[in-house]
């Protein structure tokens, strides 16, 4: 592989990059230097895709060189009933709805069991907030999974499942998390922050937790010793510099408690949901700058990623060149984002995982949720 193809640096990436307008923001990440609000803004208002996207796959060359990671995972949704009606989401269901569903810790152990034959080593558990289920019940799901397969890492509940159980348990905050540890949870993947910006908070999901609450909730996550992602869901009624806000507040509590792994923009997806009518689908050129920015702003994260559920295959192989380092994993069953109409298949196998990956030019590493090599595909015709 040519070693330009790595850095895209140079007179000529340079001149382009200046030409765009982002010569000072071009000489700050040269220097390593953090990027501020009004440089996030201006990189979102900039539509020059590609300069936007040089500078940011220089920083994940630098970072990360062209090692790419997957994982083999399974996705576990077990409950669609839930107490909130967010606006943006297609997925919650009400008590008695003919499609409201509630699996046990038996359902989920069956669920885990039945993929037995296939080498996963992650299970994904985010669901509804129950009205009446108790405390126990959250524990029985993670022990359902471990007792499925007691090697897998349990990576499960959102911030606003955190908060409904630490409400709920009667316990202490410490009492909760050691409980959970018990059952089997490695770690959090995040979700439910959507935008943390009151506005858009008062806007489409004013019953859930807002911003505070949960950056509260993940500062406790990460402060009882687990790891965990960090997500936003955008391209819905958010405006261009609450997402930079967004970013910065993420990087905040990374400065703090330096526990989250990956960061993870989420392209919304607005059919069967009370914004279907409001906007679009999110567009590739939104979707590419959405990674390249979080990519630049994010300076104290490792790992962005590209998650191909939401972004659709092809843009979240594009993404591997525009900031992104990771396309999640194979999957296997996914609920939320299709009850939302992605038109992403449901399951991806590990030869699609590499051939996007290497089709990019760049090295499909399998890993482990917390990003260990389990396998490097140095060899363009191994595990193919
Ligand atoms: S986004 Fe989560 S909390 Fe909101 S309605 Fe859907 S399942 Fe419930």
């Amino acid at each position: 592989m040519n070693s330009g193809y790595l850095h895209l640096s140079g007179p000529l990436a340079d001149e382009l990059i200046d030409a765009a307008g982002l010569r000072d923001i071009r000489n700050k990440v040269d220097r390593g230097e953090r990027l501020d609000f009004a440089d996030g803004v201006r990189l979102t208002e900039c539509r020059a895709l590609a300069a936007v996207g040089l500078l940011a796959h220089r920083v994940r060359t630098a970072r990360h060189g062209r090692r790419t990671y997957y994982n083999i995972n399974q996705h576990v949704n077990y409950t669609n009933i839930c107490k909130y009606s967010c606006k943006f989401c297609a997925f919650a269901a009400k008590e008695g709805e003919p499609r409201a569903y509630l699996m046990t810790g038996e359902d989920v152990e069956r669920k885990v069991r039945e993929k037995l034959d296939q080498p996963i080593t992650e299970v994904h558990m985010v669901a509804g907030i129950h009205p009446t289920m108790g405390y126990d019940y959250y524990l029985d799901v993670v022990r359902g999974a471990k007792r499925g397969r007691p090697d897998i890492h349990v990576k499960a509940f959102t911030m606003v499942e955190i908060e409904h159980m630490l409400a709920i348990s009667g316990k202490s905050e410490a009492e909760v998390f050691a409980d959970l540890r018990e059952a089997g949870l490695g770690s959090c993947p995040g979700g439910g922050a959507e935008v943390l910006v009151d506005r858009v908070h008062r806007a489409v999901f004013r019953d859930k937790m807002g911003p505070d609450r949960w950056l509260a909730t993940a500062r406790k996550v990460q402060q009882n010793g687990f790891k965990m992602n960090a997500t936003m869901l955008y391209g819905h009624i958010e405006r261009p510099e609450e997402r930079i806000e967004h970013l910065i507040k993420l990087r905040d509590l990374q400065d703090e408690c330096g526990n989250f792994m990956a960061f993870i923009p989420l392209a919304f997806w607005p059919y069967h949901t009370d914004l279907e009518n409001y906007g679009h689908v999110t567009t590739g050129h939104l979707d590419l700058r959405m990674i390249a920015i979080s990519r630049l702003m994010l300076d104290n994260f490792d790992h962005i990623k590209a998650y191909w559920i939401m972004l659709t295959p092809s843009s979240a192989q594009t993404a591997l060149a525009f900031g992104a380092n990771d396309i999640d994993g194979t999957v296997t069953e996914e609920k939320i984002t299709h009850d939302a109409g992605t038109t992403a298949p449901e399951v991806m196998s590990v030869a699609d995982l590499h051939h996007l990956i290497r089709e990019a030019g760049f090295v499909p590493i399998r890993r482990t949720t917390t990003y260990q090599d389990i396998e490097v595909f140095e060899d363009a015709t191994a595990g193919a």
